[in-house]
């Protein structure tokens, strides 16, 4: 049987086990996938010892440990290099191809809303490992003009230095005032403390998307804010969630799953 597996701590809430299983009984494919925990130190052991097992075919890696996951790769893809993080590893011929999969979810999910990319002006909030993760894939679906704004301004301008394509830009609070973007993200994780990133210049009013990449039963504070000062309409990460794995499913069996009755079932729970 091929076996799977999600390797971050803490793990227990993990969801990945549900949503692969959910995708592996589509095609009637059976599959073991596990949450393995390691410690700090041990990461690099369990995840050696993983893929000793000749059954081991691939793992997805969540925080804190995509960055190390990246050292552990044999090869990369754009994505995961602009990151610096894998969120997915496959073994294959012997060696681990290390990819990043959340901004493919990303834009598949902003998609899943009815909600085009391709000409629009996006406003990312936030610049740590999901916001990196996401800039190629929403350049690759052709933005009009990527604005990266963060607490820590530096780390936006950091990311934008790399990426060097004239319409990424980072964006402090006078600039914001006039970007009027047509989708903005809050890939902070303020929302996991329930809190808000600092939003008072920038304007929703314009918005026809605001996308949370946390995801709760309730919305988040950032979705009822954004629809309070005039976002067409808001969404959470769960959907993000549900298409990275997707998109890991399919590097590992070359399989297309459904994603629509995954994230409805993870909707009722
Ligand atoms: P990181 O720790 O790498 O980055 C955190 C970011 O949030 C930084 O930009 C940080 O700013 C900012 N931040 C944290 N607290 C605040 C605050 N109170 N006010 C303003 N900014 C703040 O985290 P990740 O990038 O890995 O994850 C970010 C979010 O994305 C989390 O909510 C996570 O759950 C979600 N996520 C969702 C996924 C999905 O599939 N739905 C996948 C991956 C992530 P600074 O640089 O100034 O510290």
């Amino acid at each position: 049987m091929n076996k799977f597996a999600v390797f971050g701590n803490p793990i227990a809430h993990s969801l990945s086990p549900t949503i692969h299983q959910m995708f592996a009984e589509q095609y009637s494919l059976p599959i073991s996938y596990e949450k393995i925990g390691p410690d700090e130190n041990d990461f690099e052991n369990a995840l050696s010892t993983f893929f000793d097992d000749a059954d081991a075919v691939g793992c997805n890696v969540t925080a804190p440990f995509k960055g190390r996951a990246l050292q552990q790769a044999d090869t990369l893809n754009k994505a995961a290099e602009l990151a610096g993080a894998v969120n997915t590893l496959y073994k294959k011929d012997r060696r681990l191809q290390g990819f990043n999969t959340d901004g493919i979810g990303l834009v598949a999910d902003i998609n899943n809303q009815g909600v085009e990319l391709a000409d629009k002006k996006v406003l990312l909030i936030g610049a740590g490992g999901a916001a990196r993760g996401a800039v190629h894939p929403l350049l690759e679906a052709g933005v009009k003009a990527l604005a990266i704004t963060n607490r820590t301004m530096e780390r936006a301008t950091q990311i934008c230095e790399e990426v060097s394509v004239s319409h990424c830009i980072a964006l402090d609070k006078p600039g914001l005032m006039s970007f009027d973007a047509d989708i903005i993200i809050n890939s902070t994780s303020a929302s996991l403390h329930n809190q808000l990133p600092d939003l008072q210049y920038i304007s929703f009013v314009k918005c026809e998307l605001a996308y949370d990449m946390a995801y709760s039963k309730d919305p988040t504070l950032f979705m009822a804010y954004a629809e309070k000062e005039g976002a067409t309409m808001s969404a959470d990460g769960l959907g993000m969630l549900v298409e990275q794995a997707a998109a890991a499913f399919t590097i590992w069996t070359e399989k297309l799953p459904q994603t629509r009755p995954v994230i409805d079932k993870l909707r009722q729970r």
